[in-house]
């Protein structure tokens, strides 16, 4: 059976037989996908860890995805919006700390009030940290002429979950109304594509009504989008929102969790010199979830970099990690124990090798 096995991961190219047989791996079969895909990216990447400073820039969204706390009629938490200052206090931190990017991820808005003061911050980010610092966006849908000015004031990557790349899934975890919309959410990652962004999706893994078959034709999505970076992460009910009303079945969540590292390692054999984030949400389920991750082969992690008070009411899903500010003796709040050989990518933007290769070929 290990033989079957291995002569898939050797195979060239994975169909979706083959995915689905990576998927439904069990533990000791996961040992070599895990290796393989580690070893995929030391090939191609080097074993670095690159940091995005993760600034939870506000928590007003006019969405009500079925999964999120963060949903527009979810009453129980507080509204806020970072003052300017607050951002900038947070981004001179990354940069002192040698960081060498921040991400800034909110709720959906589309007010030109909040579009026009992102692209203000993004030029006062830029001017203050002597263009040192990337940023990496991700706010949602937006127009491509909004994409395009964010773009040009000195933006470059942007992050946009498919969330569930099948429309009958994505149908079941939103609403039924024109602001949900799948074919909207794939327009928009063709206008990130278009616009010049290195450009990130990914999907929730143990989602109600998802299926083994549903993320093996994620990972054949995401290799057809030719996507540059990739956030994945398990799915974790909140108990204020339709799909988390019933609780967790904790046993579940763990099988989530495998599910996660094994879509991870896949993702990275097929898509060999992407950027992979290892989510806060593995960490949320096991307290060495990113250092598990990047044993699979992600190479990115988001420090928390929010003023510590805003942070309960950007509690996306349930025991959220990351509630506690940096500790500057462990930037990265890594037990780099665990993951040897690794090193952190302090001071460099950490582009995706994918990107430039992809920019280069077409
Ligand atoms: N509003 C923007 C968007 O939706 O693209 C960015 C912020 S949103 C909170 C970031 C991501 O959180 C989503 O893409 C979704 O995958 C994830 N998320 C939301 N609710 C979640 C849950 N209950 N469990 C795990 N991840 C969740
Ligand atoms: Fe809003 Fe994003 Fe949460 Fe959907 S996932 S409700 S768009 S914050």
């Amino acid at each position: 059976m290990n033989s079957e096995f291995n002569t898939i991961l050797e195979k060239k190219k994975f169909d979706h037989g083959d995915i689905v047989t990576l998927l439904k791996s069990d533990d000791e079969q996961a040992g070599f996908l895990y290796r393989k895909a580690s070893e995929v990216k030391e090939k191609h990447l080097g074993n670095v860890v690159h940091l995005r400073g993760l600034i939870e820039y506000s928590n007003i969204c006019g969405k009500n995805c079925l999964y999120c706390g963060v949903r527009r009629v979810n009453h129980l938490i507080e509204r806020y919006t970072l003052k300017d200052e607050e951002v900038l206090a947070a981004v001179r931190k990354a940069h002192k700390l040698n960081f060498g990017s921040v991400a800034i991820q909110a709720g959906e808005n589309v007010s030109p009030a909040f579009t026009d003061n992102v692209e203000s911050l993004i030029r006062a980010i830029r001017k203050e940290t002597n263009n040192e610092i990337g940023i990496t966006l991700s706010l949602g849908e937006q127009s491509s002429e909004v994409y395009r000015r964010w773009f040009d004031a000195g933006a470059h990557r942007y992050l946009l979950r498919i969330e569930a790349s099948a429309i009958d899934l994505y149908r079941k975890v939103h609403p039924d109304d024109n602001m949900h919309d799948y074919n909207r959410r794939i327009e928009c990652l063709k206008a990130l594509q278009d616009t010049g962004y290195q450009t990130g999706t990914g999907v929730m893994i143990g989602l109600p009504y998802q299926t083994i078959d549903n993320l093996a034709d994620d990972i054949i999505f995401m290799r057809d989008f030719d996507i540059d970076m990739c956030g994945m992460g398990p799915f974790i009910e909140h108990s204020d929102t339709p799909l988390g009303i019933n609780g967790t079945d904790n046993l579940f969540l763990k099988a989530r969790f495998g599910l996660t590292l094994r879509m991870i390692a896949i993702i990275r054999i097929v898509m060999k010199d992407i950027n992979i984030v290892a989510s806060t949400a593995m960490q949320a389920v096991d307290p060495a979830g990113r250092e598990k991750a990047i044993l699979c082969g992600a190479n990115i992690i988001m420090p928390n970099l929010t003023p510590e008070r805003y942070r309960p009411n950007y509690r996306i899903y349930e025991n959220k990690p990351g509630y506690k500010e940096i500790n500057e003796e462990n930037i990265s709040g890594l037990n780099l124990n665990l993951i040897p050989g690794a090193t952190i990518g302090f001071g460099t933007w950490g582009d995706p090798v994918h990107y430039k290769r992809r920019r280069t070929e077409t």
